[in-house]
């Protein structure tokens, strides 16, 4: 389906072309950073478990009428995606204080946050992505006013899909980040939906089963993922 080089290749994911231009493969990579890419690992499975829990966690959303990029897994760590034009922000829902809020608001850990809330951060790493407001967007063109209250809309949305599956499964989701883009003039729901990109508690104990297990050197990183995936009923292939 793709040829040589990816044409784009972050710090997690590498993206390819294909034949069709409206279509590209992504391939979960199992690098994985944090801290602007001064701490990084590879972490064996890493990339298989999130490009499963990803083509997962994207199929429920698009059965729940969420338009999404995603188009189907192809192998372990690949999947057939939409070709988007990135909207340049990062859209976090909060259900609980966690990371950069409670640094910046002197908010405890944990804290149930009723309403949930939402932050919009510019994706910049030169900036290390800076929280940014909807004024800002508007006034430097990121994005336009319908453009943020849909993505708005669409991330509680998720949230209210999200949070009762993680439920059933005996998992808090705490946080999330989403991002969008365009195609075919059709603002959908574009990146990945990983534990890289959420924190997730075990419901009971408040085990961190998420990215959180590496940014704070807890050990059992790709563990946890598995766990997750156990927990929401998606199989994995085994061990090779
Ligand atoms: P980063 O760029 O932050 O290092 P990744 O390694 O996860 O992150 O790279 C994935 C990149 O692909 C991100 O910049 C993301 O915005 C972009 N992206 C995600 N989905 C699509 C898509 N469907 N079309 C084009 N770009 C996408
Ligand atoms: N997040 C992400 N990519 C980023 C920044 C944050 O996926 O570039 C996710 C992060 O994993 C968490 C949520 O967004 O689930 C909120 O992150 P936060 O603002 O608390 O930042 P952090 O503590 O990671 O610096």
């Amino acid at each position: 389906m793709h040829k040589g080089e990816p044409v784009y290749s972050g710090k997690a994911k590498s993206l390819y072309a294909t034949d069709d231009p409206r279509l590209m493969v992504m391939e979960f990579r199992d690098d994985t950073s944090a801290f602007d890419g001064q701490k990084v690992a590879r972490l064996a499975r890493k990339g298989m478990v999130n490009n499963y829990l990803n083509a997962f966690l994207m199929e429920r959303l698009a059965a729940a009428g969420i338009p999404t990029h995603f188009v189907r897994r192809l192998s372990a760590t690949r999947s057939l995606v939409k070709r988007l034009a990135m909207v340049p922000l990062e859209c976090v829902v909060r259900n609980r204080a966690a990371g950069s809020l409670c640094r910046r608001l002197g908010v405890e850990e944990g804290r149930v946050l009723s309403p949930p809330t939402f932050e919009l951060f510019l994706k910049n790493d030169a900036l290390h992505d800076p929280l940014v407001n909807e004024y800002h967007a508007v006034t430097f063109g990121w994005a336009d006013r319908p453009t943020l209250a849909r993505m708005v809309e669409q991330s509680f949305r998720v949230n209210e899909l999200l949070s009762p599956l993680f439920a059933d499964a005996g998992l808090v989701l705490v946080d999330f980040k989403l991002e969008f883009g365009w195609a075919d003039g059709e603002l959908v729901l574009g990146d990945e939906l990983s534990p890289d990109g959420c924190r997730i508690w075990d419901a009971a104990s408040g085990e961190k089963l998420d990215k959180d297990r590496f940014r704070k050197d807890l050990g059992r990183v790709v563990e946890s993922y598995e766990e997750i995936a156990a927990r929401l009923g998606v199989p994995l292939p085994a061990s090779p």
